[in-house]
């Protein structure tokens, strides 16, 4: 067996002794006699499962107690609607700091659902190359809420400070934030924001499961039109298991999250790890004429590192030589083109080196 290096921006690489103890625990879970994936969800086996799950999540990111933590499903891109369905209901528009493709769609799912969805801030005309500072933010005065993508996945292009939601009339509204690509990073001050959510497939688990962490006493200002398994109260409620939910996928996070905290020592030791790995790679790409990436120094993203040759006609030969060096998923966005590296959490160091040993030596040759 060989498992090569995956630099897919989602879903992602899994950490491999998470994956080894999951093949351990596929047929028989512990000593139960039944697979996590052919258990009831009510039953006192998977219900153990689950609230490990939250416990840890809770404390890698030292929650609050006053949030709720939903492991929901339909992905981030179902929160574009939830967000809006659940704090919406006293009126009020969602207002959007534009940084890429991902803040556009939400931001393009609100309009579709409920008319304005003014935006506050864009960094559209520097091609999404610097996040807007806090002093260009302007909410309106309807604004219910402030909602921003933390990390361009497909852009790169990373927010380096938590932004401020005031309106012009000084009051504070909710701060709602897509992770979906940066969670788990490093350590986050959760109590800055109203409503964090984030897909899985990233830095949590496999695909088929959301998680959605939201204060309080936001559970109160949902439509009444929303439908029911959007509602974040009724997703606390109930435990998250208003219906079934993506049961293994659940159980999966619980072992990245006891990963991240028994293997790797918690979200400081990890996003001193990831600092490492991102810097080798830009100092990489900054070192030669060859490679280049266009985003702020400020604003470059720790997980997802675009980066263009200069002769784009060597596109196919560096994707197929790095393939054939077990190099894997290095191909950019389609919407983009160029090559792009996600570096995840589950990525390793050794990967970035051998990316790096790959990118000299493909310059040297093809340079
Ligand atoms: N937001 C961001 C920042 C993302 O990177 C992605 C997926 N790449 C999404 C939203 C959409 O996620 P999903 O596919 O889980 O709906």
């Amino acid at each position: 067996m060989t498992r090569h290096y995956n630099f897919c921006a989602g879903p992602a690489a899994l950490p491999e002794p998470v994956l080894v103890r999951a093949r351990d625990e596929l047929l028989d879970y512990q000593g139960r006699g039944l697979s996590v994936m052919e258990m009831s969800h009510r039953s006192a086996e998977y219900v153990a499962i689950a609230e490990q799950a939250e416990r840890d999540l809770r404390d890698l990111l030292a929650i609050p107690d006053d949030y709720r933590v939903l492991f929901t499903q339909g992905g981030a891109s179902l929160q574009f609607a939830a967000a809006p369905y659940n704090l919406l209901g006293r009126g009020g528009s969602a207002n959007f700091v534009h940084t890429g493709i991902w803040g556009k769609k939400a931001m393009a799912e609100a309009r579709h659902l409920f008319g304005a969805a003014p935006v506050a801030a864009s960094s559209e005309a520097n091609g999404h190359t610097a996040v807007p500072r806090q002093a260009d933010i302007a909410l309106t005065d309807d604004a219910a809420y402030l909602h921003y993508t933390a990390n361009e996945t497909i852009g790169g292009l990373e927010f380096d400070y938590t932004p401020e939601a005031v309106r012009p009339d000084g009051t504070r509204v909710p701060l709602v934030c897509d992770m979906s690509s940066s969670i788990l990073s490093g350590p986050l001050d959760v109590s800055r924001f109203g409503v964090i959510y984030a897909g899985a497939q990233k830095n949590i688990g496999p695909a088929g499961l959301t998680v959605v962490i939201v204060r309080d006493d936001l559970l109160d200002r949902a439509r009444a039109d929303m439908p029911t398994l959007l509602g974040y109260k009724t997703l606390a409620e109930g435990g998250s298991m208003v219906n079934t939910p993506a049961t293994y996928s659940w159980y999966l996070a619980g072992l990245v999250f006891h990963w991240l905290k028994h293997d790797i020592g918690g979200l400081a030791a990890m996003e001193a790890i990831n600092r490492r790995k991102a810097e080798k790679l830009y100092a990489a790409i900054d070192a030669s004429d060859f490679y280049a990436n266009p985003i702020a120094m400020a604003n470059r993203s720790r997980m997802n590192v675009p980066f263009v040759l200069a002769d784009d006609r060597l596109d196919k030969a560096f994707l197929a030589e790095a393939e054939e060096a077990g190099l894997l998923n290095l191909k950019g966005h389609r919407s983009v083109g160029g090559m792009r590296a996600s570096l995840y959490n589950a990525v390793p160091e050794a990967a970035v080196d051998a990316l790096v040993d790959f990118m000299g030596d493909f310059e040297k040759r093809r340079g």
